[in-house]
């Protein structure tokens, strides 16, 4: 469904992305997962079309998606939901949601949209009217995922989900993305919690320095002996 091949992504003269070959399957949830500063973020920046790669060709659905502007992703059904409190501070849940939508005008569809997020987060329903900065931590991130599924996404791109939130609410996020995956969304989650991702995900790469280093069935990830050491904290 969706393909990166021999993407190199720079900043100036910094080579952030160094050929990262990447597959996501109609159905799965892959997860990415790598260390601070590997290129989790400039991965999705690239295929969001923030960033332009300088090399390589990222395919959706066979049609070459390289060059698209972001709106333009958006509307061919890929969404992310951005790291941390990305969210319009200043906007209550319903608007931050409402602008979720910004690329559809079918008003039936995006009511079934606005069911699908009250459902999956009754919070973000209690809290409707609640400016987004005055949120939680964990209700705010609820948000940002609730606003990239108000775009309708065939493919739901998370970057970090569960940073900063306690664990009774990282188990609750994780939970809502197998969930989402089982409404019939394809998940890309990035995540510096390799253990509980790899625990979610049907495959995953790891990412180091640019490139990947690892990729594999998420279960024999868990049991890899160089994934144990530098990512799940044991031996
Ligand atoms: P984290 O988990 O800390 O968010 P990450 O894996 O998402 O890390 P990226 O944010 O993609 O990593 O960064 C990859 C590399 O690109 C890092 O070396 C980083 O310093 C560099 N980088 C990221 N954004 C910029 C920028 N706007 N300008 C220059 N360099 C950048």
């Amino acid at each position: 469904m969706l393909k990166m091949q021999n993407i190199h992504t720079y900043y100036d003269n910094i080579h952030a992305l160094k050929g990262i070959n990447l597959n996501i399957n109609k159905g799965e949830i892959v997860t990415l997962i790598g260390s601070n500063g590997a290129g989790k973020t400039t991965t999705l920046g690239t295929i969001t079309g923030l960033l332009k790669p300088k090399e390589g060709k990222i395919l959706y659905n066979d049609e070459d998606i390289t060059c698209v502007q972001p709106g333009h992703i958006v509307k061919k059904g890929i969404s992310l939901s951005p790291e941390g409190r990305e969210v319009f501070p200043q906007l209550t849940v319903f608007d931050n949601l409402k602008l979720g939508a910004y690329t559809r005008s079918d008003k039936k569809e995006i009511d079934q949209s606005y069911e699908m997020v009250y459902e999956l987060f009754p919070r973000l329903f209690e809290r409707k009217t609640q400016i987004a900065k005055t949120l939680s931590g964990g209700e705010q991130q609820m948000l940002a995922i609730g606003r990239a599924l108000m775009s309708k996404p065939e493919i739901l791109l998370l970057d970090e989900p569960s940073l900063g939130l306690s664990p009774n609410l990282v188990l609750l996020i994780f939970e809502l993305i197998k969930d989402i995956n089982k409404l019939g969304m394809t998940i890309l989650l990035v995540e510096q919690n390799a253990k509980m991702a790899l625990k979610v995900a049907d495959r995953g790469y790891v990412l180091e320095t640019g490139k990947i280093i690892i990729e594999g069935n998420a279960k024999e990830l868990l049991n890899d002996d160089r994934v144990k050491q530098a990512y799940l904290g044991n031996l």
